[in-house]
């Protein structure tokens, strides 16, 4: 059985990394922004008031997002482990946590500020049919045009310098007590999220290997 919890600001490539975890160690990926968007879509009353409260422009506060969570654990269906990600978002969510959850470990890939601004206004969207580009690593054929239906490649309306810079200010205040509760526990893996993605899942396995020798599960 796995436990982790993943941290890394916006645009690490946190999303890939869980993902290729869920596949090789047979994970239940938890997102609380996954939970989030599925409330939205199918109207329950959790999605209403998500949605309410972001249309109103602030952040979903602490206690719903950890009753969500909580609720999402109970279901049991994680027989090998999960692998959380967007939770927990303060100090007493994270230590709450750990006295019900016995965590394996923290994953925190690091990638430098400037490296995540390079990325972030990079990004580019098809404004017809909404596939994802990035000038450093998914370039279009032609400038700002989509290869597949022609449409005019835009920025997202979040991808410009100031809201980043609030955002990436926002992760580091929010997220610094966090990750310190979780070092002073030694759980914490610093990875170096400046690696390639499959270079990156190689360097998170072998990490994980090397703090799992007292499971019973090894790590493939
Ligand atoms: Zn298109």
């Amino acid at each position: 059985m796995h436990k982790y919890v993943i941290m890394g600001v916006q645009g690490c490539g946190k999303g890939t990394q869980a993902a290729l975890l869920v596949n090789a160690l047979d994970l239940v990926h938890i997102g609380v922004g996954d939970i989030f968007r599925w409330h939205i879509k199918n109207h329950t009353k959790l999605g209403a008031q998500v949605k309410r409260i972001v249309a109103s422009g602030n952040l979903v506060g602490d206690e719903i997002v950890e009753r969500i969570v909580h609720g999402r654990l109970e279901e049991h269906d994680w027989n090998f482990g999960f692998i959380l990600d967007g939770f927990p978002r303060s100090e007493s969510q994270a230590r709450f946590f750990l006295e019900s959850y016995d965590i394996d470990a923290v994953i925190h890939i690091q990638v430098p500020d400037e490296v995540v601004r390079e990325r972030v206004l990079s990004r580019r969207l098809c404004s017809d049919c909404g596939l994802d580009y990035n000038l450093i690593s998914h370039r279009p054929a032609v400038e700002d045009v989509c290869d597949v239906c022609s449409g005019a490649l835009i920025t997202r309306p979040d991808d410009h310098p100031d809201a980043l810079a609030g955002r990436l200010n926002d992760y580091h205040t929010k997220n610094k007590p966090v990750l310190s509760l979780f070092q002073r526990k030694e759980l914490v893996l610093d990875i170096d999220g400046t690696l390639a993605p499959k270079a990156l899942h190689k360097e998170i396995i072998s990490q994980l290997g090397a703090t799992n020798y007292h499971s019973s599960t090894p790590v493939q």
